[in-house]
């Protein structure tokens, strides 16, 4: 069978020995239903299916891949990394070398410790926030995503400033009973919360500009209020910058928005594409870490030699001069093409973006929290996600989620995705 689809053919493999047929869900289109394309490579802004149809690539390993696919000083460090061992389990020079580069970029954070993954990072970040400021509650926000923690799997309750419900089946109630969940954007119910709760509250733990319902940015005077509300309690403001941090700008959306959190959670760009992240702040505080201070916190792969030489080599890349201004430059063209695209044809439509982030919305205003998101009109976005990727372009298979250029693309991938944008708005009715 010359035609056969090989994603169909993978994907029936893949669901007989991978629950769903994915080691992450969101892989698996259930948002936008049909086939996930399975990636046999990459390079630059592309990446190829197995059935070796191109696409220009707009999740970049949901955010890692800023520079594009196999940056050539990037493989280069990697290969060498590799050949010099796998992994020790002993420090090295390398792992210094990284915290440097860390810490003279985010002003923010005087000792940093790098761990594996970005769920890791903010589940330990929130351990040593309760540990250092001995409290329990926490604070977070619907819509933010801090990785797949028990105490941070949470929806909100039913009333104003209460306690959380589990989102996911084997967390027990007891673990989120310390969890308050509020709305983004909501001055007053985040007032009434540290009013009610502020001298039990270890840490408020926010996405400053949201990726992970669609894009959505704190505003000026609710960033400033966590920040003031904390300091005034004394609780911990925690900035969960795995998306934002090296994607919104060299200094992370705490650069964007003039504040300085107490603790600042890394990922994603700073692996480079490869599995590490980092959390990290003020030397009194991240000083209360094992191994010498009570708060226990340890990992086999952390800080690995090749991850390490990978978040190294992008590090070293995108802190050139002019990087971030081409950067946003590239994504700004994109986000006002496609907004003058749906425009012409009589379409509902809004985008934002920073730096290499952006975020797009099927109806006229920016959303400023997670319900106005979810308003969005499922069946219209999933015409779209399917008219781009029939057309050779990858979004983010959820409504719910940013996207990403990277320093590979070109103008001709920009012109090409608007174009292709516009020929679904011009096909779809409009309202
Ligand atoms: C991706 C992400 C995480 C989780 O990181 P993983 O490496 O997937 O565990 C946490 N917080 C934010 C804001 C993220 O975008």
């Amino acid at each position: 069978m010359p035609n056969a689809d090989q994603n169909d053919i993978l994907f029936e493999r893949a669901r007989a020995v991978i629950p769903g047929g994915v080691n992450s869900p969101v892989r698996a289109f259930r948002a936008v239903g049909g086939t996930p394309r399975f990636i046999r490579r990459a390079e630059g802004a592309y990446f190829w299916d197995a059935n070796d149809k191109r696409y220009i690539d707009y999740i970049g390993s949901w955010g890692p891949m800023i520079l594009g696919h196999g940056h050539p000083a990037v493989v280069e460090a990697v290969q060498k990394a590799v050949l010099e061992g796998f992994s020790y389990g002993a420090p090295t020079e390398r792992e210094i070398e990284l915290a440097e580069a860390i810490l003279a970029l985010v002003p923010s954070m005087e000792m940093v410790r790098l761990v594996s993954s970005g769920t890791e990072a903010a589940m330990s970040a929130l351990r040593l926030a309760r540990g250092a400021t001995g409290r329990k509650h926490i604070i977070k926000f619907e819509g933010c995503y801090h990785g797949h923690a028990d105490a941070l799997l949470v929806k909100a309750g039913s009333g104003l400033a209460t306690f959380g419900h589990p989102t996911s089946a084997g967390v027990p109630p007891e673990v989120t009973q310390h969890t308050l969940v509020l709305e983004y954007n909501n001055i007053a119910q985040l007032e009434e919360a540290f009013a009610l709760h502020g001298n039990d509250i270890a840490c408020l733990m926010i996405e400053a500009i949201a990726g992970n319902m669609n894009f959505v940015r704190a505003t000026p005077e609710f960033a400033k209020r966590c920040r003031d509300l904390c300091t005034q309690h004394g609780a911990l403001l925690v900035f969960d910058e795995v998306m934002t941090g090296f994607r919104v700008g060299l200094h992370g959306a705490q650069g964007v928005l003039g504040i300085t959190p107490d603790l600042t959670v890394l990922g994603k760009v700073i692996g480079g594409g490869m599995p590490l992240a980092a959390f990290g702040g003020p030397r009194a505080i991240m000083e209360q870490l094992a191994p010498l201070g009570p708060v226990y916190q340890a990992g086999t792969l952390s800080g690995n030699p090749v991850a390490t030489a990978c978040g190294l080599a992008t590090l070293k890349e995108i802190a050139k001069p002019g990087f971030y201004e081409a950067l946003s430059k590239k994504t700004q063209s994109l986000v006002e093409g496609l907004k003058a695209a749906a425009a012409a044809e009589g379409q509902p439509f809004n985008a934002d973006s920073e730096g290499g982030m952006f975020g797009f919305f099927l109806m006229n205003e920016l959303p400023q929290n997670y319900a106005t998101v979810m308003t969005t009109d499922n069946a219209k976005f999933n015409a779209l996600f399917h008219g781009l990727l029939d057309r050779g372009v990858y979004i983010a298979p959820a409504l719910y989620e940013a996207g990403f250029v990277s320093a590979a693309h070109s103008d001709e991938d920009i012109a090409a995705t608007i174009e292709a944008a516009r020929q679904i708005f011009k096909a779809s009715q409009p309202r």
